[in-house]
């Protein structure tokens, strides 16, 4: 069988260091961490350097040696990844930004940059033998989650809140997913799911937990957005990034990218990364001001975003540990200035990005003010996601006509 020549080694523990076998199936570390995946870069920066990936299919694939996947014939592919980085030339004159670019995750198939993450943790529970994965979401993680199992043959379950996009909920059932609604928020979904995992545990192909950040590997696929920033910008880092932050796993992932790069000699800086999150659901915000290592439950979380409505985060510390280590900060910006920003960019550049992402034009705006961002740096706006999901975010007043109407 064709490998990959993947570099990986094992997963490690951030936390306590402990070590496990990438090549059986793992969730949390047993201190109650994430675990990350480790790969030998010592010998990969012998063998192999950035034209190495010249002239290989835009796709995140690209990258393969620096992903987990062993055997080719495992990677269940869409054809995700390498999205356009656009500049924004209208809207950063407006900022007062002279470099400011767009990286959009809306082009993926399933419209969020969450098929990364489905992309290459589905491929590696293939390899494992998985038959039935169950995770909590807030939309889009599950539809990319359904989208990619159904195309692997594996079984996806799927617990989301009734509030969640209905757009999402869609695309879990078209997929053929087991759908459940709950009356709840996503941290409520959560502990269905581990409930659902226990009942499970002994059957004969137990149910994997597919949650955020419990499964190590969504964030290797999404880590892929920093590679490609890095390889579209000519292996430059720019000065900074903004992320709209929910589970903090596109942020982890992207610090890893950036980390990794610089050992393997493909860059030579970290970009200051930027947690975004909305005012009513600001625990990274919160507890990046008060210079704290951990974030605390958010209590009645609301905002237009869902993808960043997340009271607590199993990876609060390794966002949080981005932040202070790349110099970057965090921002909270409102709904109102979310939904005003969606339409601006659309106006201006021609961008139907979704909420999350429009948080960043608005945040990178008010960065700008405070002397944060100076006019001189590059910027970039990560954009996770396609406006079209939301069709709600927005209201629009259409003018009628008669049919006998001239204009
Ligand atoms: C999931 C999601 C986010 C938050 O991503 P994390 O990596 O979990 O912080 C942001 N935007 C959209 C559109 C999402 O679906």
């Amino acid at each position: 069988m064709t490998k990959t020549n993947s570099y990986i080694t094992r997963l490690y523990c951030p936390k306590c260091g402990k070590t496990r076998a990438h090549a059986a199936v793992a969730n949390l570390c047993g201190c109650g961490s994430p675990l990350l995946a480790q790969y030998d870069l010592a010998r990969a920066s012998r063998e192999m350097d950035t034209r190495t990936f010249a002239g290989r299919a835009a796709d995140l694939w690209r990258y393969k040696e620096l992903l987990p996947v062993v055997e080719e014939a495992d990677v269940v592919s869409l054809g995700e990844g390498f999205t356009p980085l656009l500049r924004l030339a209208g809207a950063g004159r407006s900022l007062g930004i002279d470099r400011l670019y767009l990286k959009d995750e809306g082009l993926v198939p399933s419209a969020s940059f969450k098929a990364r993450g489905a992309a290459v943790a589905v491929s590696k529970a293939l390899e494992l033998g998985v038959k039935t994965l169950i995770l909590p979401t807030n939309g889009n993680a599950g539809a990319a989650a359904a989208l990619y199992g159904a195309r692997a043959g594996i079984r996806v379950k799927i617990v989301m809140p009734e509030s969640a996009p209905f757009i999402t909920r869609l695309e879990c059932s078209v997929a053929g997913a087991d759908l459940y609604l709950v009356k709840g928020l996503i941290s409520d979904c959560g502990k269905i799911v581990a409930r659902a995992i226990k009942n499970h545990e002994r059957d004969s192909s137990p149910w994997y937990d597919f949650s955020t950040l419990k499964e190590p590997y969504r964030i290797e696929g999404k880590k892929t957005m920093g590679y490609e920033i890095a390889e579209q910008s000519g292996w430059e880092s720019p000065d900074v990034i903004l992320y709209p932050t929910g589970g903090g796993v596109g942020l982890i992932g992207v610090y890893k990218a950036f980390r990794e790069m610089r050992e393997l000699g493909f860059v030579d800086r970290i970009p200051r990364l930027v947690a975004v999150q909305a005012e009513n659901c600001a625990p990274i915000v919160r507890a990046f001001q008060e210079n704290k290592s951990e974030s605390s439950f958010w209590e009645n979380s609301s905002t237009v975003a869902f993808g960043i409505n997340v009271p607590k985060a199993l990876g609060d510390f390794l966002a949080l540990e981005a932040l202070y280590a790349s110099k970057g900060c965090a921002c909270a910006v409102t709904d109102q200035e979310i939904i005003s920003a969606q339409r601006e960019l659309a106006q201006k550049e021609g961008c139907f990005i979704c909420p999350e992402g429009s948080a960043l034009y608005a945040a990178a705006g008010k960065l700008r003010r405070d002397g944060r961002i100076r006019r001189d740096e590059s910027v970039v706006l990560l954009n996770t996601g396609a406006g079209i999901k939301y069709p709600d975010t927005q209201e629009i007043a259409p003018v009628y006509l008669e049919l006998d109407a001239e204009l």
